[in-house]
């Protein structure tokens, strides 16, 4: 199946004459390395000879577009992906060869004709998921790049790290999530959902407008909110994983979650110390929450609507989830069967 793209009358490389040219698209089938690849590739078509045939620049074009069907199907970065690597940290080709410590043309290849090796593959990968690490390496690297270019690049980098900070905070606090991922008592049967865990927040926020909710008392409510729920379906709605304290009980890492994206604060001094008075974002739309979730919220924030924060955590104290979990034990939902919401 050939798909014409393009018509132009000159000299015909084929017959040698002049005449219409055609430039075609075909579908080429070729093997390299083993695998089957099918790849779209461009042609002159000769009416004259009926035949097809290419020039240097459509050969190389040719063999490039084939490259990187290989690539995307035995699962390597394409050619385009590697460029965007440097795009996104605005580095020529040669610096972020210096950085990898690599050959001075390695990365001008790879953006090319040579197919890279699976470990470089997880090495470009790597450092374009993980500006701080490309920092570290620039730093390590500062005595062989231009003070002037050292500059830029450091400065970009903090940018994307800046604006990648969500995404490496939800990662430190999956990683510190994941051993219990498949212990259903401690997960409450749910994989941890921070997107969820943010409309839940937000929810709450702009339900309980009449009142100015702080973080501590929102992170309570939420044990309630998981609990209630794995008590009424057999699993949490956030997938959370809580812990006894000295101060009640509070999810793991729960002093990061005041931090993501999507959750909007002030700092409020209260005595000694600060208080994060969470704010409405605006924003009303759950995605993350069913019909029959919010029911459970709101069932328990009708509950406490009245009890003050010390009284709450009095009653989180007597709830018997606390009582038979050690201090910095992990509290399972086992025990929400005799938690007193229904
Ligand atoms: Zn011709």
């Amino acid at each position: 199946m050939s798909k014409i793209v393009s018509k132009e009358n000159k000299l015909c490389m084929c017959c040698m004459k002049e005449h219409e040219v055609k430039t075609v698209r075909i579908i080429d089938d070729n093997i390299y390395k083993g695998v089957d690849i099918k790849y779209p590739a461009f042609y002159y078509y000769c009416e004259n000879a009926d035949e097809y045939y290419n020039d240097e620049n459509q050969l190389s074009e040719n063999d490039l577009s084939m490259k990187n069907e290989y690539r995307k199907k035995v699962g390597l970065l394409t050619s385009k992906e590697i460029i965007s690597i440097r795009e996104k940290y605005n580095i020529s080709q040669t610096d972020l060869c210096i950085l990898l410590g690599w050959g001075g043309k390695t990365i001008t290849r790879y953006e090319g004709h040579q197919v890279q090796d699976m470990a470089h593959d997880s090495i470009l990968r790597k450092i374009r998921d993980d500006a701080e690490w490309f920092l570290n390496l620039l730093e390590k690297s500062k005595d062989m790049i231009s003070e002037d270019y050292y500059v830029r690049y450091r400065d970009n980098a903090a940018m994307v790290l800046e604006n990648e900070r969500d995404t490496y905070l939800k990662k430190a606090i999956i990683s510190n999530y994941a051993a219990y991922f498949y212990k259903p008592y401690y997960s409450g049967n749910r994989r941890l959902s921070l997107e969820t865990v943010v409309d839940v927040i937000n929810y709450i926020v702009n339900e309980n407008k009449e009142k100015d909710i702080f973080m501590s008392r929102m992170l309570k409510l939420l044990w309630y909110i998981d609990t209630l729920s794995y008590k009424k379906r057999g699993h949490s709605i956030t997938g959370l994983i809580y812990q006894a304290r000295p101060n009640g009980i509070l999810p793991i890492l729960y002093e990061c979650l005041i931090d993501l994206d999507g959750i909007s604060y002030e700092e409020i001094e209260i005595g000694e110390g600060i208080g994060y008075k969470l704010i409405s974002t605006g924003f009303k739309e759950y995605n993350n929450l069913t019909e029959d979730d919010k029911k459970i919220i709101d069932k328990i924030l009708s509950t406490f609507k009245n009890i003050s924060n010390e009284l709450l955590l009095k009653r989180i104290k007597e709830e018997s989830a606390y009582k038979g979990t050690n201090v910095i034990e992990i509290v399972s939902f086992e025990l929400s069967e005799n938690l007193s919401v229904n």
